[in-house]
């Protein structure tokens, strides 16, 4: 359940209410608002009166929260969420563009690459150092030397990157380097993972898994937040159906139905949903005006050569279109890049 309190309440009040529903066994996440604090109480609601918390002095109203998530349900922050790293922002009307190569391959890659983004109005760097491949004979990743070389493009472009972690041996390495930790489609349920990732301070972009519901995805969050990390951010990324036409269905109807399920902002992946390069920019756009809060995108240099997903991947002068088609409907959606 969520209970807002507003200015009446006392540092007392405060502290024994909290007091009171630890002892009934709730887990307390405390959100602070600009005039209002709320509790977000996580656990068996029987076990309290709620015309009794209701009653004390400062306690605005108490909402009981039905849906099996309960940090990630809407109520918790009906203003949305925001997840910021440096100058780049994510929801509340903030829109990000991540982009950049499905694998990092090289330094003169990356350095082209994430300059060539830069300019063209990207606001975060993605590059993969550790590749869930389908076969275990594709290249898997440059691992460490592929995080230096994300940290270096970085340290070139002032652009946050991202990549993503696969295993919970290589948690302190990611962490140690990235600016907002991936948890891919094929980890999305993997809850040791997940809790690894609650546990530390980095931002998390959570994909939906390849067959997962809206609310699997959702509970797979409620992983992370409830250990304690609020700074997650969901990717829809195409989901499995029958259709083969495409690499996957990318489930944009997901994007204002989460919103307006969830607090957290929702970035699209168009790439790696619909796995071919002419539709990218297409439905890059149809996300924008589904009123996502970012873009993931794969772009590549040069995409005929690239290690993995080349066929999906724009090249430079591809990614200015998107970025110029982009900026008019951010315009009239009356949102900010970053
Ligand atoms: C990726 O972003 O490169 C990736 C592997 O994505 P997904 O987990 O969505 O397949
Ligand atoms: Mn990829």
């Amino acid at each position: 359940m969520i209970i807002v309190t507003n200015q009446n309440m006392t540092e007392t009040q405060w502290e024994n209410l909290c007091r009171n529903l630890e002892e009934r066994g709730f887990q307390i996440h405390v959100i602070q608002g600009v005039e209002k604090r709320v509790i977000g109480a996580v656990g068996d609601k029987r076990r309290v009166d709620f015309r009794y918390l209701e009653s004390i002095p400062g306690v605005e109203k108490v909402i009981p929260i039905l849906s099996p998530y309960k940090l990630a349900a809407r109520d918790v922050r009906p203003e949305g969420s925001v997840v910021q790293v440096g100058d780049l922002k994510i929801g509340g009307g903030h829109f990000g563009v991540i982009a950049g190569p499905c694998a990092v391959e090289s330094e003169a890659q990356m350095m082209e690459v994430a300059e060539g983004l830069k300019a063209a109005g990207a606001n975060g760097l993605r590059g993969g150092a550790f590749k869930p491949r389908t076969s275990p004979y594709s290249f898997q990743g440059l691992e460490e030397t592929g995080l230096k070389l994300l940290a270096q493009a970085r340290e070139k472009t002032g652009l946050p990157v991202i990549t993503e972690l696969m295993n919970l041996t290589e948690l302190d390495l990611v962490v140690e380097y990235a600016d907002i930790i991936q948890i891919g489609a094929r980890n999305m349920q993997n809850f040791g993972l997940l809790r690894a990732v609650g546990r530390q301070p980095k931002p998390v972009l959570l994909k939906r898994g390849l067959s997962a519901t809206v609310e699997e995805w959702l509970m797979a969050a409620e992983y992370i937040l409830a250990e304690g990390n609020e700074k997650v951010i969901l990717c829809e990324r195409g989901i499995r159906t029958f259709e083969t036409a495409t690499r996957n269905t990318l489930d944009l109807s997901a994007v204002p139905l989460v919103k307006s399920l969830s607090h957290l902002p929702v970035v699209v992946d168009p790439s790696h949903g619909t796995g071919k390069r002419k539709l990218v920019i297409p439905m890059a756009k149809a996300a924008v005006a589904a009123g996502a809060d970012g873009l993931l995108i794969e772009v590549h240099t040069d995409p005929a050569n690239a290690w993995s997903d080349g066929e999906q991947s724009l090249d430079l002068n591809e990614f200015g279109e998107l970025m110029k088609e982009v900026r008019k409907i951010l315009a009239v959606e009356g949102k900010q890049l970053g």
